[in-house]
């Protein structure tokens, strides 16, 4: 374990186990004696105070935030581990402020979703930067991968089970046209996780 101030992030798409991942390490620092904060967006008015997230066993509990100045109202400058889950949520001053943080002397582990359904580098909130400013910034990279949920007929388990480095976005069943809102009101939207020759373009 790296103790050393640094900035470390934890990229993939949708399904990788980021969140996950992000609480095993900073659980893991706080065993080895740091003051940890874990800050997650919401996305709207359902919670506002703080849980405890559950992922896979793992517990943690999550100071939600609605933005980033709520964030920096929040944070304490004494912790050692600041972690940020879904900052792509938030606005692109996250990149800096974590990086602040370790100027400090501290450790910053954020995990960024890396692209959006188009497979383009999701754009952080306010419009500017998008997340590979945090992989340009890093000291250490890890990369999650999902697996391709795709319906093979030849496969065991119907199938295809590769690694999944992209994400399909699907609306009322089809694949979602390119200009299809972020947010939808009334329509059905699904997501699965693609690998690179089974993530269709749309036409
Ligand atoms: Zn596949």
């Amino acid at each position: 374990m790296n103790t050393e101030p640094h900035l470390e992030i934890i990229i993939g798409t949708m399904f990788s186990g980021k969140s996950t991942e992000l609480i095993r390490r900073v659980n893991r620092y706080e065993v080895a004696g740091k003051k940890v904060q874990l800050f997650k967006p919401i996305l709207d008015d359902r919670y506002s105070r703080d849980h405890v997230a559950s992922h896979d066993g793992l517990k943690r509990t999550v100071t939600y935030v609605y933005d980033l100045d709520d964030l920096k109202r929040k944070y304490e400058p004494s912790i050692g581990v600041l972690g940020v889950d879904e900052p792509q949520f938030l606005e692109s001053g996250i990149v800096d402020f974590t990086e602040e943080h370790v100027r400090r002397g501290g450790i910053a582990v954020v995990s960024p979703l890396l692209k959006d359904f188009l497979d383009n580098y999701f754009v952080f909130k306010d419009g500017k930067l998008d997340t590979s400013e945090f992989v340009r910034r890093a000291d250490h990279v890890t990369y999650l991968k999902a697996l391709c949920t795709y319906q093979v007929e030849n496969s065991q388990d119907n199938v295809c089970g590769d690694e999944a480095t992209r994400v399909q976005r699907f609306i009322d069943g089809k694949v979602a046209p390119p200009d299809s809102p972020l947010v939808l009101v009334g329509g059905k939207e699904a997501y699965a996780p693609r690998c690179r020759k089974h993530y269709q373009f749309y036409r």
